[in-house]
């Protein structure tokens, strides 16, 4: 017989590693009832922000079913790293076009294991028969007063980003199998379909930062763009400079102006873009002997608008939906 809705939800979703990988108290009631109980600690805002998945647009057709779990929370958690919470569990809405066991095996999986990584449960979700679209809720909490914003950058602020760039857009590449370089190595390869397909949402790094930097953002539609919203939302200008940007030796076998091209505007980084005042400039140092990847970019100056080597560039300079000519 069919494994029908409550049947899939019991056996995929209403699980331990999924249930209880938050490992902490602060779910008091999780899947089974009409709606799941969370114990935010006193003092703290909740932190909530939705992402959806449409096949074709926020992934390619081919994919194995355990990446696509992965992605689709990972994506998720990473707004609440750039706003410097704490997760503590997600809700998922699946519309699914018909019960594929092997299929839900491999997904919850992949949702498991990027759960586990951030310790966030699965509290709920819904299930539903039609073109498959994920939808990930994730809820987060954060000290008041603490949460990283897209304003509040100074002019003089030391511009950063929390990793290398480009590797999203060469990932999304190689899992298309687009124009591949002949030089590319097979672990090149390996590394960049991992980049894309499971991606590591910075909360560490956003908890450090929570209280020290004055703005900050997570790059997913690529550095220009993302870099206007934070210059937009704080109302000055980012001056930015080529020769500041963290390059990724797994980029090497492509032509450098394409480098340049996905470290500027590719999308799907998710590494937090953040401005942090000069006197706080020693932390950067303490952060790198933690093993995260910052780097100066930049500067805040008055002003608006993004420069780059002293140009001024476009604002809308990245992926956008419902725009006809998007660099995707
Ligand atoms: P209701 O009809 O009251 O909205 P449902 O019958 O849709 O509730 O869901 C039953 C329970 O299963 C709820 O606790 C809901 O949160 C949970 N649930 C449904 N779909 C999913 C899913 N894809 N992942 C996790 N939990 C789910
Ligand atoms: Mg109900």
């Amino acid at each position: 017989m069919p494994l029908g809705e409550f049947g899939l939800i019991g056996r995929y979703f209403q699980c331990a590693a999924l249930e209880q990988a938050g490992g902490h108290a602060k779910v008091a009631l999780g899947i089974g009832d009409d709606a799941a109980l969370l114990d935010p600690a006193p003092g703290c805002h909740w932190v909530i922000s939705t992402d959806s998945l449409v096949q074709g647009v926020h992934f390619p057709d081919h994919y194995s079913p355990d990446d696509l779990g992965y992605r689709a929370l990972a994506v998720a958690v990473s707004d609440l790293a750039a706003m410097a919470a704490a997760p503590l569990g997600f809700t998922l809405a699946l519309t699914l076009p018909r019960v594929d066991e092997l299929w839900l095996q491999g997904f919850s999986a992949g949702l498991a294991a990027c759960a586990a990584e951030h310790r966030i449960s699965l509290i709920g979700g819904d299930t539903t028969r039609g073109p498959l679209n994920i939808g990930v809720t994730v809820f987060g909490e954060v000290l008041q007063g603490r949460a990283l914003r897209r304003s509040g950058a100074r002019a003089g602020d030391l511009l950063c980003v929390g990793g290398p760039l480009g590797e999203g857009a060469a990932g999304l590449a190689v899992v298309l199998g687009q124009d591949l370089p002949a030089t590319l190595t097979g672990s090149e390869r390996d590394y960049l379909t991992s980049r894309f397909w499971r991606p590591r949402a910075q909360c560490e790094l956003g908890a450090a930062l929570a209280g020290v930097a004055t703005a900050g953002l997570d790059i997913s539609d690529g550095l220009l763009q993302d870099a206007g919203h934070l210059a937009r939302a704080s109302g000055l200008a980012l001056h930015l400079r080529t020769t500041g940007l963290p390059h990724s030796p797994a980029l090497q076998a492509w032509p450098a102006a394409l480098q340049l091209d996905w470290m500027l505007r590719g999308g799907d980084d998710y590494v937090l873009l953040f401005t942090l005042p000069p006197e706080q400039a020693a932390l950067l140092e303490r952060w790198r002997e933690q093993g995260w990847a910052v780097s100066v970019i930049g500067e805040a100056a008055v002003g608006e608008g993004v420069w780059l080597d002293q140009q001024p560039v476009g604002g809308a300079d990245g992926y956008q939906h419902f725009k006809e000519s998007t660099h995707d």
